[in-house]
């Protein structure tokens, strides 16, 4: 690879309707998206789905096209970079900022992809070819909507399984609700890191709620309040946001924070990260599956890749353009049938529709 131009875009991708978690609401999805250009002719292309402000992660868009421009674009141009670890160092020195360096490393992928015909899910050793999704639902404005919205969800996709958010206030209520109606459906919860150790009532509550795991419940950099927690309650606490990178993931494991990890490829620092983290869960048999951030359908695509590896073992959170989005940049939506998608049918899928791209740009600069 040999990258002599990249053109950075931000977009603005239209929701159906508002998409809400605890710490934020948003209309349309403000992603990032990079064409890095190479010698011979290709053009990779990668993706970055964070929030416009530092809600999630320290890290956010207008940082990320910040640093893309003045350091991780220039600090890759017109050198010749051939393999993960050779990417990998060029950016060691850098702390943090994973959804920066994941645009970059994506589009590493794809250009690595087309240049030796091979899909990712091969590059990176996937093993299966089919993956299940499950739906996410957001909050609603209270707890009242919150029931109805996940009802009305429920009832118009039938999911074979669902993820649903909770925050203090909209929670205990909101799962009996579910389980009146569905008392055998396959359901977690995700808190975005809402509670604190001094709502153990809530937990132990939930603990007789039949869920399958309940998902970064307390602050979004602790594993050892975690670790407390999973000791007193028996449904599996799965982290998301703790699980910052390799290193912390290692640590969690260590003292028992949690038995499954969300792995957020862009929130590790990228793909081949997301891999390394999945084979550390599976040596200490620890589940792992892909935790989504609704992303474009490009991001979708490389998210259904990497759940091809074998550890992936939870339905993953592929945030399916048809659950969420008026609109997307992909050539052809990503086939999906009764929450399974078979991943070898979207080999060919990794193809944007220019004009919609164009449509929905709302900043764009090149880097050469
Ligand atoms: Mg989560």
């Amino acid at each position: 690879m040999h990258i002599t131009k990249a053109e950075i875009y931000k977009i603005y991708l239209p929701l159906k309707e508002p998409f809400r978690v605890s710490f934020t609401s948003m209309t349309n999805r403000e992603i990032i998206l990079i064409k890095l250009f190479d010698k011979n002719g290709l053009i990779g292309i990668g993706e970055s789905a964070n929030f416009d402000f530092p809600f999630y992660e320290p890290d956010f868009n207008d940082g990320t096209i910040h640093l893309l421009k003045t350091y991780l674009v220039p600090a890759i141009l017109n050198k010749k970079i051939n393999t993960i670890e050779e990417l990998e160092a060029i950016y060691k020195l850098m702390r943090g900022n994973n959804f920066s360096k994941t645009v970059i490393e994506s589009a590493f992928w794809h250009l690595k992809s087309q240049q030796t015909g091979k899909p990712l899910r091969k590059l990176w050793g996937g093993t299966k070819t089919k993956i299940a999704a499950a739906i996410s639902i957001g909050l609603g404005v209270d707890l009242k909507d919150s029931i109805s919205r996940v009802l009305r969800y429920l009832k118009t996709y039938s999911p074979e399984r669902a993820k649903v958010k909770i925050k203090p206030g909209i929670d205990l209520k909101l799962i009996a609700a579910i389980r009146k109606d569905y008392p055998d459906l396959p359901l977690f919860v995700d808190a975005n890191s809402a509670y604190r150790l001094k709502d153990i009532k809530v937990f132990k509550e939930l603990d007789k709620m039949n869920l399958l795991m309940i998902e970064q419940p307390l602050t979004y950099n602790d594993i050892v309040d975690h670790s407390i927690l999973q000791k007193q309650i028996k449904t599996p606490i799965c982290l998301d946001e703790s699980i910052g990178n390799y290193h912390i993931a290692e640590q969690a494991i260590k003292i028992g924070a949690c038995k499954i990890i969300n792995i957020k490829p862009q929130r590790v620092g990228g793909y081949w990260q997301a891999k390394l983290i999945s084979e550390l869960a599976a040596q200490n048999n620890i589940p792992v599956w892909c935790g989504g951030m609704i992303e474009s359908g490009w991001g979708q695509l490389l998210n259904c890749h990497i759940s091809t590896l074998s550890n992936f073992k939870y339905a993953n959170d592929i945030c399916l353009t048809k659950w969420y989005f008026a609109d997307d940049i992909l050539q052809k939506e990503i086939p999906e049938k009764n929450g399974t998608i078979d991943v070898a049918k979207t080999d060919s899928l990794f193809k944007i529709d220019e004009a919609k791209l164009n449509k929905y740009t709302v900043f764009k600069i090149t880097v050469a």
